[in-house]
């Protein structure tokens, strides 16, 4: 008895929070670990504080209004008629700014580092899109101007270049995070949601650019002397 009672002393457990010794009432577990019942349900709380699904619902439908927006974004390409400018590049940068919101849920589900930079990026394309659109309608398309202002082309490169990055880390981060951090599954789902409506964008644009390209070199050809 008297072996078995130090044994029991020696092998104390303690509250992975706070470190102290915990009685057998006592102990509970949080997400795997044991803890004490106060730490436990301050950890409790401060996770519901901030794992609102809202964040990644509205990061999700703003993913799906971006992917309704790249074939808008596509045609604009191909053709370059300002209906299918103003409407894709519009509704790409609305749904980015949805996505911000998503990244944001990101930032306080799971990394503050990384979701932060996301939602920047998201936020970033966004505005870019939206100089872009502006700049569309003030001044038309940019192979009819004589004198392109640095404004339109760089707002383009923020556009593009918010959205490629941004895809490209949360299919790094759905990758690299599988196992390690426990990503949370909404935030799978929207990165899914995202990649999903820009694998149609993606996987087009490369072939309609070239496509395109060859159809206006043929041109140029056969009208040259
Ligand atoms: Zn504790």
């Amino acid at each position: 008895m008297d072996d078995e009672a130090q044994q029991e002393k020696k092998t104390v457990v303690r509250c992975t929070f706070c470190g102290e010794p915990l009685k057998r009432d006592d102990m509970v577990r949080y997400r795997g670990a044991v803890a004490c019942r106060q730490c436990a349900e301050d950890a409790k709380k401060q996770q519901e504080r901030f794992t609102s699904p809202v964040f990644f619902t509205v990061g999700g439908i703003g993913a799906l209004i971006a992917g309704a927006g790249s074939i808008g974004y596509i045609l604009s390409r191909l053709l370059p008629l300002p209906q299918w400018v103003v409407s894709g590049f519009t509704l790409v940068s609305v749904g980015l700014a949805l996505i911000s919101l998503g990244n944001l849920g990101l930032y306080f589900n799971w990394d503050r580092k990384w979701g932060f930079f996301l939602a920047a990026l998201s936020l970033a394309g966004c505005f870019g899109g939206l100089v872009f659109v502006q700049n569309y309608i003030a001044l038309g398309p940019a192979p009819y101007l004589e004198e392109i202002p640095a404004i339109y082309p760089l707002s383009l490169y923020i556009f593009e270049g918010g959205l490629y990055i941004m895809l490209a880390v949360n299919g790094a981060l759905m990758v690299l995070t599988r196992d390690d951090h426990g990503i949370e599954l909404l935030t799978l789902a929207t990165a899914g949601a995202m990649l999903l409506a820009s694998a149609i964008f993606y996987l087009l644009l490369p072939a309609f650019t070239l496509h395109s390209i060859y159809f206006l070199t043929a041109e140029t050809e056969t009208i040259g002397p």
